[in-house]
């Protein structure tokens, strides 16, 4: 039998998530969005003061996490997902500031060794794989990793853009190739940490929406790390996918997460909609056929069946991770599902409001903005398509591009 009910511990951090979400994020949420980039230290001393204690761990190097509390219990990536809906329900761009949750965290949670995970662990990570000319083709990336065999360094050079975090993380995982020749399998993710000479971020980008993350632009001009920062083998195997096993590893845990975003931020939408037409008498009955409901009646419920749709097909990705299950097809679907439908359930809640959707007196307006960049990071909703279409048709990257 399929059980959807959680855990617990998972539902207990669901009622702590919410808590803070409602009454930390939520209540600041609008000057985030005004103040751009401003006071974001005390921004990330508020959401590093309302982390949940983690778990402390007692089952060896091996369980231990870095999810400051958001994966924790005995499903963490259910546990993960569900904390993230509650807290991007209160604001997506300040989760996106949560202390050592970044993208970068997750690649290092995914593919680092013990060793590595020890020795970052507490870092804030960013992860940089989009350049100026390679974006949902993360194989075309041109920067450059070298060894130097008599520091035995490496040499990392290239230019990076739109990077989550990227202006205050502590460090950032950097996607390079070996050589460039050898194609995909070239591809290798560093640990550069924030201060090594040579890494100069050159931009903050200013965004529709998530406004209180900062998105930066970040040049490598001849950065040394040591030897050990490299995530995964250095040796380039021929098969294909062997250099970017490691990385897509990352997007199958990191998908979920932003799945999770999208549902989190379409719910928020769709709870003021709904609120504000039940107070002006307007009701939403259940089991009734489609033929006895009015055209408002009708969107509402279709939306709120839209997002538990793309919840379900989430925490089915998520638990798969959790049981040690392959989820790459679950977790673009799940993404592709989320986005699509967090843009769309966003735009009409603007849409039946009217100018309450429209004001920024309300945060309806600043969910269809914010909401819009979870189709578009981590692989577009396009890609995700072309990922689940080439899964289930069983055709390679070069018969369906
Ligand atoms: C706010 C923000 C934060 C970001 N954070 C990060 C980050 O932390 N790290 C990072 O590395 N990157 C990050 N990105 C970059 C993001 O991942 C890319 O923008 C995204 O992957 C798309 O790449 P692109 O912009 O080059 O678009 P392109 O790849 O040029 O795509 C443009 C359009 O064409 C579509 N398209 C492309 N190829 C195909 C195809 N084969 N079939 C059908 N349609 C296709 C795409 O879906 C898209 O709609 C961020 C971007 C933004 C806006």
């Amino acid at each position: 039998m399929i059980d959807f009910e959680l855990k617990p511990e998972t539902k207990q951090l669901q009622q702590m998530t919410a808590a803070v979400a409602n009454g930390v994020f939520r209540p600041v949420s609008r000057y985030y969005d005004d103040h751009e980039h401003e006071k974001v230290k005390e921004l990330y001393a508020l959401v590093e003061s309302m982390t949940p204690p983690v778990r402390k761990e007692t089952e060896g190097e091996g369980k231990k996490r870095s999810g400051r509390g958001l994966a924790q219990g005995p499903e963490p990536n259910v546990a993960l997902v569900v904390s993230m809906e509650e807290l991007a329900w209160g604001d997506t761009g300040i989760l996106l500031c949560w202390p050592q949750r970044g993208l970068g965290n997750s690649a290092i949670e995914a593919v680092g060794t013990p060793e590595q995970k020890a020795r970052f662990a507490g870092k804030f990570a960013a992860m940089a794989i989009t350049e100026p000319g390679a974006g949902s083709d993360t194989a075309a990336i041109t920067s450059t990793a070298r060894l130097d065999p008599e520091t035995n360094e490496w040499i990392i050079n290239g230019e990076k853009i739109f990077v989550t975090s990227g202006y205050h993380c502590d460090a950032v995982v950097v996607w390079a190739t070996l050589d460039k020749s050898k194609g995909r399998a070239a591809i290798k993710s560093f640990v550069v940490e924030k201060g090594v000479p040579g890494m100069t971020v050159t931009k903050v980008e200013k965004k529709l929406g998530i406004r209180a993350s900062d998105t930066a632009a970040i040049v490598f001009e001849d950065c040394r790390i040591p030897y050990d920062n490299i995530l995964g083998s250095p040796e380039i195997q021929n098969r294909g996918e062997a250099g970017l096993g490691g990385v897509m590893k990352t997007f199958d845990a990191t998908r979920p997460g932003v799945a999770a975003m999208a549902i989190g931020v379409a719910r928020a939408a769709l709870e003021f909609t709904k609120t504000k037409l039940e107070s002006e008498g307007h009701t939403f009955p259940y089991g009734r056929s489609p033929l006895h409901l009015n055209a408002i009646q009708k969107s509402i419920l279709e939306m709120e069946a839209e997002l538990e749709v793309a919840r379900l097909l989430n925490l089915r990705a998520a638990s798969m991770l959790d049981t040690g299950i392959r989820n790459s097809l679950e977790a673009s679907m799940a993404k592709a599902k989320a986005g699509r439908a967090a843009t769309l359930v966003t735009q009409k809640c603007v849409e039946i409001l009217g100018p309450i959707g429209y004001s920024r007196e309300h945060l309806v307006e600043k969910w269809l903005r914010d909401c819009k960049i979870t189709d578009i990071f981590e692989g577009t909703g396009q890609i995700q398509m072309l990922i689940i279409a080439r899964s289930i048709l069983g055709f390679s990257r070069d018969m369906l591009k």
